[in-house]
């Protein structure tokens, strides 16, 4: 049984093949530049191998994929893919867990669009192509937003008047939660029991998660991917009446505004420099005297001291704290990211092991970075939105067969 996992985005399309019973991914790739000149980057056998194709829309771009799977010898026949898995951003407050795709599903997940305007109409595309090349093989959609759905009522709303919630839908939805999901879980088996955790998703979008006996409470991002930490680009949190004085002073439409502050704030907004931490940490933890230092030695300030002050908040929310995890591009490669985040929260239990945090660290690998007596345990644990989307995958299609 082989399985295949969809990312769908407005011009690329990411996948994964996995054989469902080792769970070892087969090959991975990315059609890209979908309706504009088209490339297939495809990465077997630890070899990259990239092709310019024409790809019009996703459906040709499917076909680039799925042809290219027999004819590097991943599979004999297309027969041999039994299901396939896709990413989707927003279940709204509808789809609470992942499913199986039918009309009424892909219906479902465009009429989504207005609270994720980029990402659900890419995703119908997606299911389209599969629905298209692949025309009797099952899907399953796995939301973004779902492992939120247990957050209650008074941390899910804002407080503003009933109407936005219940004819608008405003309310926090949060995200990363595949990832979540799957570091709770990894979280759960390392520590013998589910308890009160912690999770940092720390990449170049960031968010944090409050989860208590496997379900989670709270989390950082909103309505949007906004709101919360300060990320790669994004402001995370912010007064808005500063959007007002920002559309003023820039001379910037609303739309525009917002689309300043998910692109061009964040790290790369107080640093002036990058995006991308390593740039960043390299500027800030050289011995260069120069504004242009100071400005990146601030922006990791701003960054690990709100997600330090998240830790805080969500310790309370859950009433103590067994074991904290970081995860993604930042919380799995930066230790000096997380020594600072973590620094300063003994009174809570923390005790940072810095050998283990440091000059003894694995990359790549889920491990204890607190000292082995510290009474809040702190891991860091590689996420695998993959493998949770193929397991339920895997895990709804078999169940379909039995009900059948
Ligand atoms: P993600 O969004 O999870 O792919 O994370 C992307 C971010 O992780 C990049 O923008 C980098 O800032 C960061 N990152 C990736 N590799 C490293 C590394 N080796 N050291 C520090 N940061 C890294």
């Amino acid at each position: 049984m082989k399985i295949l996992v969809i990312n769908a985005g407005s011009s690329s399309i990411k996948y994964q093949l996995f054989d469902a019973k080792t769970e070892k991914v087969l090959v991975k790739g990315l059609a890209e530049r979908i309706g504009v000149d088209g490339r297939h980057v495809q990465k077997l056998n630890g070899k990259s191998n990239v092709t310019n194709v024409k790809m019009p829309t996703h459906n040709e771009a499917m076909e680039v994929v799925l042809e290219s799977l027999v004819k590097d010898g991943v599979v004999k026949s297309l027969d041999e893919i039994s299901a396939v898995g896709h990413r989707i951003v927003h279940g709204g407050e509808f789809f609470t867990e992942s499913t199986l795709v039918d009309k009424s599903v892909v219906k479902k997940i465009a009429d989504l669009t207005e609270l994720a305007p980029l990402h659900q109409p890419a995703h119908v595309l997606g299911i389209n192509a599969i629905s298209k090349n692949l025309p009797k093989v099952p899907q399953v959609v796995v939301f973004d937003t779902a492992f939120h759905s247990t957050i209650p009522d008074y941390a899910y709303r804002y407080a503003i008047e009933k109407v936005a919630y219940t004819k608008w839908g405003i309310r926090k939805y949060g995200f990363h939660g595949t990832s979540h999901r799957y570091v709770a879980s990894r979280l759960a088996d390392l520590m013998g029991k589910k308890g009160k955790f912690i999770i940092c998703h720390i990449g170049n979008g960031a968010s944090v998660s409050a989860v208590k006996n496997g379900k989670c409470i709270d989390t950082s991002m909103g309505y949007t991917p906004l709101e919360g930490l300060v990320m790669g680009s994004r402001s995370g949190d912010i007064d808005p009446t500063v959007v007002q004085r920002l559309m003023k002073e820039k001379k910037m439409t609303i739309d525009e505004t917002i689309t300043y502050l998910n692109k061009k704030c964040g790290l790369l907004g107080v640093s002036g420099v990058s995006e991308d931490i390593r740039d960043v940490d390299e500027i800030a933890y050289s011995n260069e005297e120069s504004e242009k230092a100071n400005d990146c030695r601030l922006a990791l300030n701003m960054a690990t001291y709100r997600l330090k002050k998240y830790i805080g908040a969500y310790a309370a929310a859950l009433g103590g704290v067994d074991a904290i995890a970081f995860t993604a591009g930042i919380g799995e490669n930066d230790n000096e990211y997380r020594e600072a985040v973590l620094t300063g929260l003994e009174y809570l239990g923390v005790q940072l092991d810095k050998n283990r945090n440091g000059k003894n660290f694995k990359r790549g690998e889920e491990q204890l970075i607190s000292k082995k007596s510290s009474p809040v345990k702190v891991f860091v644990i590689p996420t695998n939105e993959e493998l949770v989307i193929m397991r339920d995958t895997k895990r709804l299609v078999a169940k379909n067969k039995n009900t059948k």
